[in-house]
Parts: structure tokens; C-alpha cells; sequence
């Protein structure tokens, strides 16, 4: 499970913008597992990325036509100071599992890695969840610290404190969205029981 750090946010904004705002869940049979590729070469292009895959890891396993119905692209980043990037495909509950059963794949001459992604929205105003930045009511606090005065690039302070648990009047020294923060890891449940996973277990 991947716990979205600053560049993880950055390409949960991607998906968010790509399925058009928040998805409304309740009542609705589970939404598709998003996997992460890692270490793709950063010439490769995200419209024939998934052909790539299939050509070149899956042709013998699914009919193109299904392949290509099943795994759609959702968004990609740039790693930082390499030339590679990080893709992010939503699947099938199949593909998942073969997917994640390979461990990587090779796309190009490189061998990517693919791992689960568990997305999580962040409101980039108030750090809350379940509700987008456009239509928040709170004031707008600073991610690192949690003061409403100034934002995270303002940021002087030396401590990290979580917001959500600041205003839940919870301990909230630890970093937002980060393992010990007991809000982020209850929303991180949601996420993932929202999630069809696999359709051949349970
Ligand atoms: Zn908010
Ligand atoms: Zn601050
Ligand atoms: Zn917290």
C-alpha cells in the first residue's frame, strides 16, 4: 500500500482531473484498482503505454481488444533528477492480479515495477477529505504546521503537526497523511474497501 507523499499528491491531482472531481460512491459497486508502474522510461508516451504492456508482457493471456478495454492510463509523473517516470493505470480486478503476480513489467528495454496505489484526496485547502478544494468551507491552513496564517511554502515552522487532528483536538504531532495519523489511515480504509480488488478471492 503506498502512502501518498508530496510528488504522490501531485499525481493524485492528475487522476482527479482526469475522472473529472469526486466520484460519489455510496451505493455504487466498487470502483477499479489503480496500479503504480514504476521506473518507466520518461520517453515512453502515456497513449501507447498500455499497448506497450500488453505487447510486450500479456499478448498470449488477453485478447488485445479486452487488454486495452481493462487498463486505461489515468496519469503519469516525472521522477525528480532521473529520466523515468511513474504511471498510473486503472485496471480490472484480473489484470491487477496478474500484474501485481509479475511484480514488474517490461515496457521498452526497462523493467518496471508495479506495486498497489490506494488514492486518497486530499482538500488542498484545509487537508480534510471527502470534500475537493473548490468546494471547502474551512479556512485555508498551512500543511506542514497546521496554522491558518500562512501557507505550507511560508511555512518558518520547525514542528510538524497534522491539521485533521488539530482540529479533531487528536495528537497531532506527526505529519498530515502520514502512518501514524489515525485520520488519514481511517480514510485510507475507506479507499481501499471501496476498491474491487480481485474478483477471485473473498
Ligand atoms: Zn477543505
Ligand atoms: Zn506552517
Ligand atoms: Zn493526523
Amino acid at each position: 500500500m503506498e502512502i501518498n507523499s508530496e510528488d504522490e499528491g501531485k499525481v493524485l491531482d492528475l487522476v482527479k482531473n482526469s475522472m473529472g472531481g469526486d466520484v460519489e460512491v455510496k451505493g455504487v459497486k466498487g470502483i477499479n484498482p489503480l496500479v503504480r508502474v514504476v521506473g518507466v522510461d520518461e520517453d515512453e508516451k502515456d497513449e501507447s503505454i498500455c499497448e506497450e504492456i500488453w505487447a510486450r508482457n500479456f499478448e498470449s493471456s488477453y485478447k488485445k481488444e479486452e487488454w486495452m478495454e481493462n487498463v486505461k492510463v489515468v496519469g503519469s509523473m516525472k521522477v525528480r533528477n532521473a529520466r523515468e517516470k511513474t504511471v498510473l493505470p486503472r485496471v480490472s480486478s484480473r489484470v491487477r492480479g496478474d500484474m501485481i503476480e509479475r511484480e514488474n513489467v517490461y515496457i521498452g528495454w526497462r523493467r518496471s515495477v508495479v506495486k498497489d496505489y490506494v488514492e486518497v484526496y486530499m482538500c488542498y485547502k484545509c487537508c480534510g477529505y471527502g470534500h475537493s478544494g473548490k468546494e471547502c468551507k474551512r479556512e485555508a491552513v498551512c500543511h506542514k504546521c497546521g496554522e491558518k496564517r500562512h501557507l505550507r511554502k511560508d511555512c518558518k515552522s520547525e514542528v510538524t503537526r497534522c491539521p485533521n487532528c488539530i482540529r479533531g483536538k487528536q495528537p497531532a504531532e506527526h505529519a498530515v497523511n502520514s502512518k501514524g495519523c489515525p485520520i488519514f489511515e481511517r480514510e485510507m480504509v475507506y479507499q481501499v474497501r471501496k476498491t474491487e480488488w480481485s474478483t477471485n478471492e473473498v
